[in-house]
């Protein structure tokens, strides 16, 4: 039998040598290397052409192609390829046969890892231009086109590409969240809020270890907070999620928990929980973010900087956003310098009062206070006006 197999063995080895040998000489000998040069003009490429969709997430494929123009002085082999930039490369190889101005289309790759006009910036020759790639989000299931979490923005800026370690983008039906591995919990949870997510779905209290986390990043595990004196907080709470036991279930991910002073938790924080879901029931909706920065807060069990080891730093001050617009279509487009944006900033400490309404401030101030610019994708003018109010109702 060991024979057998011998045999077939070198059977095959000198099949494959033999292939290898019949392997055709190429017809004519490798073209020199090309000269060319990218057609643009202040740093932009000139009468480029962006083919196919970008989704955030969605890997990109054969109809992903940019055209650019080239000026060729010499024929012969080309490569040209971009750098990699959240997520997406563009390139092509082939043979210039003419010179002059021409198009080449560079095939794309990777999975767009940030919602955004994104800068694509190359050289070739002896020169180099950009080109423009809008990065779209997908629409979360269950709400309409108009009611993504980020409609508003994407604070900082997170990416979905596993090297933006602390400000790493998570999109998930329910929400979605800009999280640091370094600190073990999130920077910021934005979401849509409307009717259709209050339904009757019960608490799951299912608090488990976020498993979509690139691999090899620790999961903080559901008992992390235990005995540290402070509450799991969530970002976006359970009860803004009751339309199903999937939507309920995925509050209850750690990476939609912060180490919260309980009384700020149960008390402050829930109340104005309460005040904005009843804005809800009023026939309003909303697109509310929560951040938390800083180290160091006092809950049941006094000054702590990091709880679980030092693997999941607590927040020195907790913050939130809520953009309040009567239900509707088009929620971008109905943004007026008359809407409703309520925002707070409570330090996270046990000795905290009751009343949410006692830490309002601006837009403007949680801006200067965590670096961010909030509600970018409004328009300059709008952002100016409505982020320097304070709300008083
Ligand atoms: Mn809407
Ligand atoms: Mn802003």
């Amino acid at each position: 039998m060991r024979n057998q197999y011998l045999c077939l063995f070198i059977t095959t080895l000198l099949f494959v040598v033999s292939c290898k040998k019949e392997t055709p000489a190429p017809l004519s000998p490798p073209k020199s290397t090309a000269t060319f040069t990218l057609v643009g003009s202040g740093a932009i490429c000139s009468n480029t052409t962006v083919l196919g969709e970008y989704i955030i997430g969605v890997p990109l494929d054969s109809t992903n192609k940019v055209i650019v123009q080239v000026n060729v002085t010499a024929p012969g082999t080309y490569i040209v390829t971009t750098s990699d930039t959240y997520g997406m490369r563009f390139s092509d190889t082939g043979i210039f046969v003419n010179t002059g101005i021409q198009g080449i289309t560079l095939k794309a790759s990777g999975t767009p890892g940030y919602t955004g006009n994104i800068f694509i910036y190359f050289a070739a020759g002896a020169s180099s231009c950009s080109f423009t790639i809008p990065v779209n989000t997908a629409p979360p299931p269950g709400h309409g086109s108009d009611n993504d979490h980020m409609l508003f923005g994407n604070p900082g800026r997170a990416a979905m590409v596993p090297d933006s370690i602390n400000n790493f983008l998570l999109r998930k039906t329910q929400y979605a969240l800009s999280y640091s591995r370094d600190r073990g919990i999130p920077n910021w949870v934005s979401w849509h809020l409307y009717g259709p997510d209050l339904g009757t779905t019960p608490r799951q209290d299912d608090f488990r270890p976020d498993n979509t986390l690139p691999a090899g990043w620790y999961q903080v595990p559901a008992n992390a907070y235990s005995g540290s004196g402070f509450d799991r907080g969530h970002n976006t709470p359970s009860a803004d999620r009751t339309s199903s036991v999937e939507a309920n279930s995925a509050t209850f991910l750690m990476t939609n928990m912060i180490p919260q002073a309980p009384y700020h938790n149960q008390q402050t924080w829930a109340r104005m929980e309460d005040s904005l879901r009843r804005l809800v029931t009023a026939g309003f909706e909303l697109y509310i973010i929560m951040g938390a920065y800083g180290s160091g807060g006092t809950g049941n069990n006094g000054f702590a900087t990091t709880i679980h080891g030092g693997k999941v730093t607590v927040p020195a001050s907790i913050w939130k956003i809520a953009v309040v617009i009567p239900n509707g279509d088009n929620d971008k487009s109905r943004v007026d310098e008359a809407i409703r944006i309520i925002a707070v900033n409570i330090p996270n400490t046990v000795s905290v009062n009751t009343n949410w309404k006692n830490y309002r401030v601006s837009v403007d101030a949680i801006e200067t206070a965590t670096g961010y610019d909030l509600l970018d994708l409004l328009p300059a003018s709008m952002q100016s006006v409505l982020e320097a109010r304070v709300d008083g109702i």
